[in-house]
């Protein structure tokens, strides 16, 4: 609840102290900016000192350039926009406010992908959110609406059959150990340890209504409340990147049928596709990726120049807040926005079948110059 007595001082009294932060928000908050969306907040209560707070609490990231700001609702990203739009637009290379977002759910789009060399590929995973329209998002929610998210949530998943067919598992019935588990597996989100999450309002009540629902083959899951209402992914051990992609495509669109059924939609519209909490994750949300051991290849001073040339990015294989191990990363696509969901998926395998031939050749004693001179910029 932001506090009332804000509005006795000016914005230039109030303003964050934004001097030695890199992120996004704090390159794109002006005063001018921040002084007009003061006296502004979404129909569900949410502030422009909402929105930002995660950002001026965490002023950086250890390994990736951070966003700095969230949305509490759908509404957000409208009442904000002054804000949003730049930080979407310097995230999303250069998204324009006028441009149109595109979709492709197809599997049978996706060219090659079905047999990454397993050497080098220990694992494959895709991985999108999902927002109900008309509930506030985890930074803001109340309990019940949490509630209500999981409840709803919960119906459709119970709904999937087949090889889908699973169970819900709540993280408040979960034994520590049952949860930790999970955890090292890779199959479930870590305890909420992260500040951006932590001071974006995410870990409150935790695990209140938090829980995960999988597959008895634990190759297809849904994370409930955590980061967004709803997590989807689609992993499996070894570099089978098409099977994962095309059991991904096969669920998502069997849980949209079955909220659709509840008489629910999900937030969407056709310039920021699916509406998620972090601007990062806007579009697709989609964030497909292997986990790759390319202990050469990554010692190459060219990795990063070539990972950003390709459009990738790369993190710890515990996730995003941890540091890679004996050369082995995930690696993943870079973008979420303006590019389809096939596109994406596109640019890691080709990406990571790069990788892997520059790791083959360092293996061989070879030179990897030539290579890299001829990558295009994607
Ligand atoms: P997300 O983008 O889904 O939030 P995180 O970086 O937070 O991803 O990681 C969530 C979990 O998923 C971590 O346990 C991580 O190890 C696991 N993970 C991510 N990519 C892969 C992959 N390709 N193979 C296996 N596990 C993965
Ligand atoms: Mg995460």
């Amino acid at each position: 609840m932001p506090n009332t007595n804000t509005t006795k001082y000016t914005a230039k009294e109030e303003l964050p102290d934004l001097s030695k932060h890199n992120n996004h928000m704090a390159k794109c908050l002006t005063e001018d900016i921040y002084k007009k969306m003061r006296s502004r907040q979404t129909q569900n209560g949410f502030s422009i000192d909402n929105v930002i707070q995660t950002g001026v609490d965490n002023p950086g990231h250890p390994f990736i350039m951070t966003v700095g700001c969230v949305a509490g609702d759908e509404e957000s990203y409208e009442t904000f926009a002054e804000l949003f739009d730049p930080v979407i637009q310097a995230r999303h290379n250069g998204y324009k406010k006028t441009d149109k977002h595109k979709t492709d759910l197809n599997p049978e789009h996706l060219k090659g992908g079905d047999c990454l060399d397993e050497k080098y590929v220990l694992s494959s995973r895709v991985r999108t959110g999902r927002s109900i329209r008309g509930l506030c998002l985890p930074p803001h929610c109340s309990r019940a609406e949490r509630r209500k998210v999981e409840e709803i949530s919960c119906k459709a998943l119970g709904k999937l059959g087949g090889e889908l067919n699973g169970k819900y598992y709540p993280l408040s019935k979960m034994t520590d150990k049952e949860q930790e588990q999970l955890i090292d597996d890779h199959f479930l989100f870590d305890k909420p340890v992260s500040p951006l999450l932590l001071s974006a309002g995410m870990a409150r009540d935790w695990p209140d209504a938090r829980g995960i629902w999988h597959n008895d083959k634990k190759n297809f899951l849904v994370w409930v409340n955590e980061e967004d209402h709803l997590r989807v992914i689609s992993m499996q051990k070894g570099g089978n990147m098409k099977e994962v992609f095309t059991r991904w495509c096969q669920g998502l669109g069997d849980i949209e049928k079955h909220m659709k059924d509840l008489g629910r939609e999900y937030m969407w519209n056709e310039h920021l596709g699916y509406i998620l909490t972090c601007p990062s994750n806007l579009g697709t949300g989609v964030r497909a990726g292997v986990h790759l051991k390319i202990p050469l290849f990554s010692q190459q001073p060219k990795f990063e120049e070539v990972l950003k040339k390709l459009r990738l990015q790369k993190r710890g294989t515990g996730g995003v807040d941890t540091a890679a191990e004996g050369g082995t990363f995930d690696i993943s696509n870079a973008d979420r926005l303006g590019f389809s969901e096939v596109e994406l998926v596109q640019m890691v395998v080709d990406g990571v079948e790069f990788m892997i031939e520059c790791e083959k050749k360092l293996e061989q004693g070879q030179s990897i110059e030539e290579d890299i001179q001829q990558l295009k910029q994607k």
